[in-house]
């Protein structure tokens, strides 16, 4: 099987089991969406869940953020880890947004990415889901799977990402992030996976030029 025909099986795979892929992370708007994916560098949506109602509850605006200092804004988010950089970021940020946005956050990959603790994942997020803008945010779960199903041979996220943006149409992006992700998560852990209970590799197996390397 090639590897677009093996992209376009996995897709119809992907789109059976997480046929309507919502964001996990909790937030109202795109401002409290760009907060919790910054919170969610390496760090668990749970736990990002746990800790946004309250930091959201005293700053659900940037106005209203930048009224807490960036200690209070530490202590509130402490135990989401790095806490110390993820809080003088959101300050920040925030603050920049106040000052040149009018409050908003912008539509777009170049101010996204100039702002405090905004890399190239966490704009494309927001770029995805906030502003449905044609992304594809690459994390260690996504340059995984892609990996292990040969659907690319990427040294880092950014070759994976061109690959993967190559081979499928732009339309699925936004969704398929979501998809891999969530199936990653359910079946594909960077360790202990069970091929046997895995609906992917399990198929790929049996095909001539399935991932030798994993099976
Ligand atoms: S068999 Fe393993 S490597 Fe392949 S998709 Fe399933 S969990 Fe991932």
């Amino acid at each position: 099987m090639d590897r677009k025909s093996k992209s376009v099986w996995i897709q119809s795979v992907l789109e059976q089991y997480f046929p309507d892929p919502k964001i996990p992370l909790e937030h109202s708007d795109f401002y409290t969406l760009l907060i919790a994916v910054l919170l969610s560098a390496q760090c668990t949506d749970e736990r990002v869940n746990k800790v946004t109602p309250k930091l959201f509850a005293r700053g659900p605006t940037p106005e209203l953020m930048i009224q807490l200092s960036v200690q209070e804004i530490e202590e509130i988010i402490r135990s989401c880890g790095l806490s110390q950089t993820k809080a003088k970021a959101i300050f920040s940020l925030s603050k920049i947004l106040v000052e040149q946005y009018q409050g908003a956050v912008p539509r777009s990959f170049a101010a996204l990415e100039s702002l405090p603790g905004v890399g190239h994942k966490t704009a494309s997020v927001v770029m995805s889901q906030a502003f449905h803008e044609a992304a594809f945010p690459v994390d260690t779960h996504i340059y995984r799977c892609a990996k292990r199903w040969g659907l690319s041979k990427g040294k880092n996220v950014k070759q994976t990402e061109e690959d993967l943006k190559k081979l499928f149409p732009q339309e699925l992006w936004n969704r398929l992030h979501l998809q891999m992700i969530y199936f990653a998560r359910r079946f594909c852990p960077a360790r202990g996976h069970i091929v046997e209970q895995c609906p992917i590799c399990q198929f790929l197996k049996e095909q001539k030029n399935g991932p030798k390397t994993v099976l």
